[in-house]
This record gives C-alpha cells, structure tokens and sequence, in this order.
C-alpha cells in the first residue's frame, strides 16, 4: 500500500516550495511529521534541507540565524494566509513575536540544515557539528526512529515521498520508541533522551522497544548530567500528558525516578490506610490524574497535587504523619526549584501544600467560613478546593467527601455577598491611620490593620470608615508607639 502523503499546512508547503525552486532538496522532519503521520495536531515544524543556514536566512525574509546548529526560523504566519506572505516579507517578524505563556513561540517553522554531531563529551551535547552531510547522515542522528523519517524531495525530484531508513513507520503502527542504532550508545551521547523517550511514549501512548528500555534502565544514571532547566521542561510536559500517571509510572519503572525525583521515589512502600492496597505514591498518582481530569492545563494544581504528601515518608511516626503539610510544603519548594520551575509558581506550589490540611465541620460559623477564606486567602481558594477534591479521588471517596460541597457552596456565598475578606477590602487604609492617628509607620500599623480585619471578619458590618477610625483610636488609646 503506497503510504498516503502526510497533511503539511500551506506555510510549511510554501517553505519547501521556495527551497526546491531554488536548487535544494528540502524534507519534513522530526516531530511534526511523526504527529501528521499520527493525525495528531502538530505545531512547531521541523524542515531539513542541504542549503546552508546563510542561504536559507537569505532565502526568507525576516527569519533568525542565531545559534551554533544550523537552524533559522522562519517564522510562521497564521496557517489559513497565502503562500505569498510566507515567502517573504518582514511581517513575519510580528508572528515570530507571538509567544504562548511560558515565552516559546506558538508555532514555528525551524529549518535546519542536513547535518552530523560528534563527541558527546558532557553526554548533553556535541562538541561539534559539520553541516552539508546527506540526508540519511541527517536522520542517523536523530533519537527515536519515529522521529527519524523525513517526507519531501530533492530539487530535481517531481514527486515527494517518505524517506524512511530506521523502520520508523513500522514502529508507528506498532506504537512502538525505538532508538535509532544502539540505544545504550544513543542514550551515552545525549542523556535528554533518557526523559525524551519516558516524555514521549506517555504523550503518544506508546510502549517503549524492549532493548530501548533496558538501556534507559542501564544508562538512568547519566540524567545527572542534564541541566535542571531541561529536566524541568520535560517534567512540566510530562504533566501535560493525560494521564500524567503513565508519565510518571515509567519513570518509575526506567529507575529514572529514583536517580532524579528521589522525594518522589520516597512515597514508594509508604503505606496509608486509605485505598486497601495503595501505598502513598498509588495515592499521590490518583491524586495527580484526578487533578488533570478536574482542571486539565493547570500546572500549579498538577504540582500541588503530586506534591501534597511529599512531607508524609519523613513525617511518618505511629501510622500519622505529624506536621507533613509544613514539610511538605519546604519540601517541593527544593524539589520545584531542582527542576528550575519559576520562583512565582513554587510559592504558589507550596502554599496550596500549606494548606491542604483544613477540616471542615459543617457547625462553623458564617465568620469561622470568611476567617477561613482569609487565612488561604480569596485567590487560591477556588486551586484548594480543587485540590481537596482531587485529594478526595485519590483517596478513594467521593470528590466532595468532608462536606467539600457544602463548604464550596458557603465560600461562594461569603463571596457574592462581597462582604470584606481581605485587607484590601477594608474601608481604611495603613496611610488613614498614621493620618488619624498621627504616628510613623512601624510593627503598629500592622498589628493594628490585623485586628480591624478580625472586627469585619467576625461582622462585615464594621466595615465602615467611621468605625473602624473610631476603634483604632480607641485601641491605641494609651499605648507605645
Ligand atoms: P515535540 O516537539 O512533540 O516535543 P519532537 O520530537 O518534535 O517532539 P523537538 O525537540 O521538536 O521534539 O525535536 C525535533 C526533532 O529533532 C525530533 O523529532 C528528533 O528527530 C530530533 N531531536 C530532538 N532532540 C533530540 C535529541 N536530544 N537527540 C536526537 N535527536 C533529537
Ligand atoms: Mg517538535
């Protein structure tokens, strides 16, 4: 059976047209091409051609050449626009400026220049690379064989067609990642491929090669050797993946998880009375999978919720687990920043950990439900609540076991009301006081702020300027500044 011709967007199209019509054999490769192939959405296109990078950053207006490895990127426009404003032109600059949240480019055409690597002296990265080598050289250096088939033509070639050396799509409709040549070998050379194989076959639902996976379990050691930012980055996409259990489970069962998450390797034996049979680290997967079920793209939630017990296995004393919220928090904050995870989302991470502990009695007052929205504080309320439940599912109940319901229910009518729940909701601000009550600012002042917001807690109808001047008068009454 001929194999049909994978989608390819108008741009990428465009691209390989300019670069065929001007003398040089252009190809899809890498990750694009195996997700069209899949049918699976694919964003950043990767193309390989024999032109040099010079010669290709000529070749499109407004593409950037600045890295040791060949590759230009040209930036993409909008798929559903004209080839014309593809090939050329700087508006492309204002598509190349397009960044998602986390600053990557949301969608990129990067070509690269057909090439080999030599000597991976540090086990991360060549120490040279030489360009103008074949094709076939291009795809021998790539990781996984799925990764290593390439779709186009040569200038002089009429017709495109696969290009397929490595079996890659045989391996695709096994569902199989297989490294291309010897995988100990390949793993030595570069030890991102060790996370890049656990990263992909959970994203792919692929089960990894037999020989593949006894050289990732003998050669787990080298991820010591990548850098924390790029185990970071594949950890967060590792999450990403549904269910992020299966991402973790085979780091897991590579050693991977031991070498480099040893605090999550520590939940492993820990034993729980929750679900018959499931020690804390079955609990904290459940956890994980519901949370990505209830609020799917949520990185802090994910990482709250693979985090909440991290303080459980050094808490451990008389099947209780004393203060492993406080722990636990301190703990991730360390973990969090071993994977370069930014300085606003650990805290945001480790607070929710913090948190996480709270018991609800349905006796609380309406003033104990605002006390505790102030406490956890109005903004990470609705990630807590979340997080309880996908505590909840992970511990085999209900998700909204513990009366979670009933307590969601009264935070969202303390809300509505839009009685004050935090300081910037008081009537009176630090600068009326030191005004009324004519004092510099000092520990005073906050002490003070602290109390007038207990008073509204308890009766958000003191909220009222007058009032609450009245009261700080009447309670500083006397005292030392
Ligand atoms: P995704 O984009 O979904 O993360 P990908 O396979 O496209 O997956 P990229 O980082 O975009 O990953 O790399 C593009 C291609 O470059 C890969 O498909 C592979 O052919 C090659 N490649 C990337 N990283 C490596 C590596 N560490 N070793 C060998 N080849 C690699
Ligand atoms: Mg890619």
């Amino acid at each position: 059976v001929p194999p049909t011709d994978p989608t390819v967007p108008r741009p990428v199209q465009a691209v390989l047209e300019r670069l065929w019509s001007n003398g040089h054999a252009a190809y899809v490769v890498g990750g694009s091409l195996r997700d069209a192939l899949l049918d699976r959405e694919a964003t950043d296109w990767d193309i390989a051609t024999d032109a040099p990078p010079e010669r290709t950053r000529d070749l499109f207006g407004g593409s950037q050449y600045e890295n040791p490895f060949g590759t230009v990127l040209v930036p993409l426009d909008p798929w559903d626009q004209g080839q014309e404003r593809v090939a050329g032109g700087t508006d492309h600059l204002d598509a190349a400026a397009r960044r998602d949240h986390r600053g990557a480019p949301t969608g990129s055409i990067e070509v690269t220049t057909f090439r080999r690597e030599f000597a991976y002296g540090d086990h991360r990265r060549p120490d040279h690379v030489i360009f103008g080598t074949s094709l076939e050289e291009d795809l021998a250096r790539r990781d996984f064989t799925v990764n290593a088939i390439a779709w186009g033509r040569r200038s002089d070639e009429t017709r495109c067609r696969l290009i397929d050396p490595h079996a890659g799509q045989a391996d695709l409709a096994a569902r199989t990642i297989r490294a291309v040549g010897d995988p100990a070998q390949r793993f030595g050379e570069d030890a991102l491929r060790l996370l890049r194989a656990v990263r992909l076959a959970a994203a792919l639902d692929f089960s990894i090669e037999p020989g593949t996976l006894a050289a990732i379990r003998a050669t787990a050691p080298l991820v010591g050797h990548v850098s924390r930012e790029r185990v970071g980055i594949e950890f967060r996409r590792m999450l990403t993946t549904r269910p992020p259990s299966r991402a973790l489970r085979l780091l897991e069962t590579t050693g991977l998880l031991e070498v480099r998450f040893g605090l999550l390797a520590a939940q492993r034996g820990v034993a729980q009375d929750k679900v018959p049979g499931h020690d804390l680290w079955a609990h904290t997967l459940r956890t994980l999978d519901a949370a990505a079920e209830l609020a799917p793209g949520d990185e802090v939630l994910l990482l709250a919720a693979l985090l909440h017990d991290a303080g459980k296995p050094s808490t451990l004393e008389d099947g209780h687990f004393p203060g492993h919220d406080e722990i636990g928090a301190d703990l991730a904050e360390r973990f969090l920043e071993e994977l370069a995870v930014p300085r606003r989302e650990v805290e945001q991470v480790a607070d929710l950990i913090r948190a996480h502990m709270f018991g609800y009695r349905p006796e609380w007052t309406d003033a104990a439900v605002r006390r505790f929205i102030r406490r956890v504080g109005p903004d990470r309320m609705p990630r807590l609540l979340i997080l309880r439940e996908a505590d909840n599912l992970g511990s085999g109940l209900a998700a909204d076991a513990g009366d979670l319901g009933e307590l969601r229910e009264r935070v969202e009518a303390e809300r509505q009301r839009g009685v004050p729940l935090s300081l910037a909701d008081l009537e009176v601000d630090g600068h009326d006081l030191m005004r009324e009550l004519d004092r510099p600012p000092g520990p005073w002042l906050g002490r003070l702020l602290e109390r007038l917001m207990e008073s509204v807690i308890a009766d958000p109808r003191r909220n009222q300027r007058d009032v609450l001047l009245a009261d700080a008068r009447a309670w500083t009454a006397g005292q030392d500044r």
